[in-house]
């Protein structure tokens, strides 16, 4: 069968992969535990499951403007003015089908075959794929330092003739780091004296911890309205919990807007007109939803990072913020595609391994399922890779015993 070049270049999603091992062993019935999730457990805000069910009564669930209903667009434009300072028209703004879509027409919209972009590595696993997909060229940029804070040097050492734009996700999927004030500062200046696009993900942004505030990419701007190559993404999916309602939504000059409009026009004519009924639901219904789950993340963060600290072997780094941490398990295992299969093959815990988000000999575990299963997950992942556990683990009746060294 003769594919095209593309498509043979585009792997699965891992973590979408993963997901359906996960729902095909849970099924057989299996005492598999989640620690590879993407998703908070909490359910959507109220406003937003009645939002959408009163439009399905309605009777007549028709085509929408395909950037966007007017609604949801008045209600991003506030969401943007309120924690970002930034007045925006309509024109500016754009509803996509999830984070995932905004980012892809934005990337459509400014790059051509073979042109680059960059972004801090690890990063989210869809990047590079996403620029493979219009034939542009992924750099990922690891900290030479050895951390998770990339420095504008690492940004800048990759800058080249084909560099048309930089990604910047903070907090960091997969390492929960918040970037410094400072470093995204030092990126807006750079990318705005080299006339690069910005890319700004936030789909995290309000879930840090430690008393973190939010970083506003705007306010080192000079280039402002229209003159701006700032592309800000953000959506419902992680802060208001509605992952499955895959509304996400950009924010940019008003020519890179109406490029992606006519783009995904031709793809999907914009998302559901329901989905987008419980997003305007969700961003102008009551928020505390949005704190709690921030709280009990970041309780599930120190239960999971003091169970992690106290794992001899295993290395990690607080995470700022999303739910997710990034534990260096090489001691045990270096090739982390082995690891992770290795942990759901004998002890049924899931994981994502780091290489797909370009980092071998990591794992990224997340902490947005329960607490029992954070603590059940790292006891189970202990008994497999500790040579000195007992021979012998219990999971619920079952009785796993130790066939490896
Ligand atoms: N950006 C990052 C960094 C993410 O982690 C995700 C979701 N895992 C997305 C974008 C996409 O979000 P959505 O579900 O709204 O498409």
């Amino acid at each position: 069968m003769s594919l095209s070049l593309i498509a043979k270049s585009i792997k699965p999603s891992p973590t979408l992969k993963l997901n359906e091992k996960f729902a095909i062993l849970k099924e057989k019935g299996d005492p598999v535990i989640h620690l590879g999730g993407g998703e908070p457990k909490s359910k959507a805000p109220m406003d937003a499951m009645l939002a959408a069910i009163a439009h399905v009564n309605t009777g007549e669930v028709r085509y929408a403007p395909a950037d966007g209903i007017p609604a949801l667009k008045q209600a991003i434009i506030r969401y943007t003015e309120e924690f970002y300072e930034r007045k925006v028209k309509p024109e500016n703004v754009i509803a996509s089908s999830g984070a995932k879509q905004a980012i892809m027409v934005a990337l459509q919209a400014i790059l051509n075959p073979q042109e680059e972009v960059i972004f801090p590595a690890p990063y989210w696993v869809s990047y590079p794929d996403m620029a493979r997909l219009i034939g542009a060229i992924p750099v990922p940029a690891l900290p030479e330092d050895g951390t998770f804070y990339p420095s504008i040097k690492d940004i800048t050492d990759r800058v080249g003739s084909y560099t048309k734009a930089v990604i910047i996700n903070s907090p960091n999927n997969p390492t929960g780091a918040m970037y410094s004030e400072e470093f995204i500062a030092e990126v807006v200046e750079f990318c705005e004296k080299k006339d690069l696009w910005l890319i700004m993900d936030d789909i995290y942004h309000r879930l840090i911890f430690d008393g973190r505030k939010p970083i506003n990419c705007f306010k080192y701007a000079k280039k402002v309205d229209e003159n701006s190559k700032i592309i800000l993404i953000n959506g419902v999916s992680k802060q208001y919990a509605m992952t499955g309602y895959r509304i996400g939504w950009a924010v940019g000059n008003k020519k890179v807007i109406e490029a992606m409009a006519n783009i995904q026009g031709h793809q999907t004519s914009g998302p559901s007109v329901i989905l987008q009924k419980a997003a305007v639901g969700a961003l102008n219904g009551i928020q505390s939803g949005v704190e709690s789950l921030r709280a009990t993340l970041e309780n599930n963060r120190n239960v999971m990072i003091s169970l992690l600290n106290s794992f001899e072997g295993v290395r990690v780094t607080k995470p700022d913020g999303t739910f997710y941490c990034f534990a260096d398990f090489s001691a045990y295992e270096k090739d982390s595609n082995k690891l992770s299969e290795f942990l759901i093959d004998k002890v049924q815990v899931l994981t994502v391994p780091g290489k797909e988000f370009g980092l071998d000999g990591y794992l990224r575990l997340s902490y947005c399922g329960s607490i029992k299963d954070i603590q059940e997950g790292i006891e189970r992942m202990k008994w497999a890779l500790d040579p000195n556990s007992p021979n012998e683990l219990y999971i619920g009746d079952r009785k796993l015993v130790r066939d490896w060294a």
